[in-house]
């Protein structure tokens, strides 16, 4: 392949930066994979990439990176899953999130980036903390079902949350 017809990374979702070395990088034979490869040595060797993805500070970014550059990632291991994989997930996301999933990925990524940037010009108090915990942001990883609880944590979607308990425990609305 001439380097002209190497496909772009997706700029929407930029792999993530690590402070430490990445074991695909230091032991890039490893993470080597075709589909349908099925022999003992490459069983074997999937195992030792798939513990290092697991223990990778990264790998939920590097999850994403992956679902969202599917020419880059043809082969080989990245975050644990395999190409099978990975198409399994990017189909699961298209359904859940629609055909435009990795906008919404990369939407989702700014707000949170955004919360956590207030979070620290602002820190939430004790019990807003609390409350910011009853409701845990997505991950590419859950299935296609619906579930109004995991949906991502808006600020509009915390003021609701505060209004509804509001509501519960005093009868007022604030
Ligand atoms: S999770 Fe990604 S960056 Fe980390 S070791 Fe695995 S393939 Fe490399």
């Amino acid at each position: 392949m001439s380097i002209d017809t190497v496909p772009e990374a997706d700029p929407r979702i930029p792999f993530p930066h690590a402070d430490t070395a990445l074991a695909c990088r230091a032991h890039p034979g490893r993470f080597v994979y075709e589909h349908g490869d099925t022999s003992a040595d490459t069983t074997g060797r999937i195992d030792q990439a798939r513990a290092a993805c697991r223990s990778c500070p990264i790998v939920n970014g590097c999850l994403k990176w992956a679902l969202a550059n599917p020419e880059l990632t043809v082969t080989g291991i990245w975050a644990a899953t395999t190409p099978r994989q990975r198409t399994t997930l990017r189909r699961r996301l298209q359904d859940r999130l629609g055909p435009d999933w990795v906008g919404v990925v990369a939407q989702q990524e700014r707000a949170r980036a955004q919360r956590r940037q207030e979070q620290r010009l602002n820190p939430l108090s004790v019990a807003d903390r609390a409350m910011a915990d009853l409701a845990p942001a997505p991950h590419p990883m859950w299935g296609s079902h619906y579930e109004p609880w995991r949906e991502p944590l808006t600020p509009e979607r915390q003021q609701r949350n505060r209004d509804v308990l509001l509501l519960g425990l005093t009868g007022r609305t604030a």
